[in-house]
């Protein structure tokens, strides 16, 4: 036999996990998540601040649970990470309904348009 960890849920039919679809996260954050959670709250309000008077309206991601992208307004962006920060609790799967795809944009390339903007600034 192999000495694995024992799902503690596993004879419980109560497991919280199933609630949420079988994700296995129902585990509070990390202090390194949670840092990461609040570098990323810093980087969606300066891409807001800069993308949203160009008419984007927030941030096309990769889910790393179903594989495939989601769409989250600056709102939802910002909710999820204040939650993620304040509660420890993970983000919320919780897309945007009926995007418009033209209005989002990677992450990818809200911080090169960001990095556009701050250097062309610099040069002035
Ligand atoms: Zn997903």
């Amino acid at each position: 036999m192999e000495d694995l960890p024992r799902d503690p849920f596993a004879d419980d039919p109560d497991d919280p996990a199933e609630a949420l679809g079988g994700l296995e996260d129902g585990e509070p954050l990390s202090p390194a998540e949670r840092d990461e959670a609040i570098t990323d709250l810093a980087d969606v309000e300066v891409f807001r601040s800069l993308l949203e008077p160009q008419g984007v309206l927030g941030l096309v991601l990769d889910c790393p649970e179903c594989g495939e992208q989601h769409y989250f307004d600056w709102e939802l962006l910002r909710g999820n990470l204040r939650q993620m920060i304040d509660n420890g609790q993970p983000q919320v799967h919780e897309p945007a309904f009926r995007p418009d795809p033209t209005d989002y944009v990677s992450w990818e390339y809200a911080r090169g348009y960001v990095d556009g903007v701050i250097d062309t600034e610099e040069r002035r």
